[in-house]
């Protein structure tokens, strides 16, 4: 790798062909971590790399998971038959499923006395899924978590406040060791009570926050009612996951606030928070992909699509022990961009996971999703992004209504203006969806805030 980066100095300096980021609220040199130097990694070395860790991984799940080795045999495959990056396509696919059915640990290939960690998914129904971590597990996740970190311009001086919720939930604790990692500050705030959080922002002069859009749009919102401009504040870097939202969103929240809105995607199926991250460019996620296989698949017949497709991310981890997971299907929806990115990064980007497949509403016959609608009333003045979707049904069809919060200036309006606006976002919402559907404006505060993932949809189809 060629770098006149100064390793002796490595906050000082940029990364290769890496701008200066400047801000609203003043120029900050984007630091260079010594850890992120894989991010740099000549794509010839990478894929030598991943397939080293690949034949590894899948010898490794052969010989210690039953349903690895019971599937491989069912394919009539054994580790020998993985010779290149390519005969990953061969291998059959994990899905969530078969972590509920191994409850609780049967996907473990390291025997409990290694395993320093577990964490688990609230499942809304049945069981819930268990993932598990070697010390080295761990130390892998501190390492990507860091580098996503210091993708963001974050350095040691830094003060993060991390509102991801601590406990069975992978964001909180991956983002607290990462954070450590780096040499900054860590406020260990946890998610909700969101006076506190404004006012420890405020008093402790946070300069980044961690957290899910949609709390930081309900924080941005409560500072102003408290006569706190979060643009007066140091923070300077949001970094925002474990929830699907739009470029339009990222506006809103930059335009409001003056900061950076960064992007991070991760499953705890995979390894939690720390999977991909955008960098200063905004134009698709960074995949670490010397610990996690990337590949886009057509979500009907699994076949992989090629660069630049969209279809379901299907990821393989190339090095972790405890929970080796082969060809696992996200369900998340992108597709993998081609060419390279200005920051200099060889790691392959994303673009950013805007739905799920899991999410998709069928409404008479449509496919819809909620990031649609949030565009389409992003594109309107005089709304608040706190929408909700709720779904019922009437003599046997599908009724979708869009509740949509407006801006109390506009709220206060005459009456002439409300109807305007109704008719804007009826006509923005079925532009996008193709379909007209129910719109209903609501008074400020009127939908309920989340101070961690937002519930978007209420369907009350199979009550009605
Ligand atoms: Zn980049």
């Amino acid at each position: 790798m060629s770098t006149t980066t100064d390793l002796r100095r490595p906050h000082a300096s940029a990364g290769p062909n890496e701008k200066s980021m400047s801000t609203k609220k003043g120029n900050s040199r984007l630091a260079f971590h010594p850890m992120s130097a894989p991010d740099f990694i000549p794509a010839p070395l990478l894929r030598e790399l991943q397939l080293s860790r690949l034949k590894t991984i899948v010898a490794r799940a052969w010989e210690r998971v039953p349903l690895y080795r019971d599937r491989l045999s069912a394919h009539s495959l054994t580790p020998d038959d993985v010779r290149s990056l390519e005969d990953i396509a061969r291998l059959p696919f994990t899905v969530k499923t078969d972590l509920r059915d191994t409850y609780p640990f049967g996907l473990f290939a390291s025997p409990m006395e290694e395993i320093v960690r577990l964490h688990a998914s609230s499942g809304t129904t049945g069981k819930p899924i268990v993932v598990a971590y070697t010390q080295q597990d761990v130390d892998v996740w501190t390492s990507v978590m860091l580098r996503s970190f210091a993708v963001c311009g974050l350095h040691h001086g830094d003060i993060i406040q991390n509102a991801y919720g601590y406990g069975l939930f992978t964001g909180g604790l991956g983002a607290h060791y990462g954070a450590e990692g780096l040499g900054a500050t860590v406020i260990p705030i946890s998610g909700g009570n969101t006076d506190r959080q404004i006012m420890v922002m405020r008093d402790f002069g946070v300069t980044a926050v961690c957290c899910t859009p949609s709390y930081f749009l309900h924080m941005i919102e409560r500072a102003g009612q408290l006569g706190i401009d979060i643009r007066e504040l140091p923070l300077r870097v949001g970094v925002f996951g474990a929830e699907p939202w739009t470029g339009a969103m990222r506006e809103r929240i930059e335009a409001l606030t003056g900061i950076r809105a960064f992007d991070i995607y991760g499953l705890s199926e995979i390894i939690g928070p720390g999977v991909a991250i955008e960098c200063p460019c905004q134009d698709g996620l960074h995949i670490f992909e010397d610990h996690f296989y990337p590949e886009i698949v057509d979500p009907d017949s699994g076949a992989v699509l090629p660069e630049g497709e969209e279809g379901e991310l299907v990821l393989t981890t190339l090095s972790k022990f405890a929970m080796p997971m082969i060809r696992y299907r996200t369900r998340d929806i992108t597709a993998l961009l081609p060419g390279p990115c200005a920051c200099g990064r060889t790691l392959r980007r994303m673009k950013r996971i805007s739905r799920r497949s899991d999410d998709m509403l069928i409404i008479r016959g449509v496919n819809v999703f909620p990031s649609q609608v949030e565009s389409a009333l992003l594109d309107v003045e005089g709304t608040l992004p706190h929408y909700q979707i709720i779904l019922s049904r009437t003599q046997g069809l599908d009724q979708m209504e869009v509740q949509v919060e407006v801006t109390s200036e506009t709220f206060s309006d005459k009456i002439g203006a409300l109807e305007q606006l109704h008719d804007q976002i009826a006509d923005a919402v079925e532009h996008v969806l193709g379909i007209r559907v129910e719109v209903t404006l609501v008074e400020p505060q009127t939908i309920q805030r989340s101070e961690g993932k937002a519930k978007r949809v209420i369907d009350r189809r199979l009550q009605s």
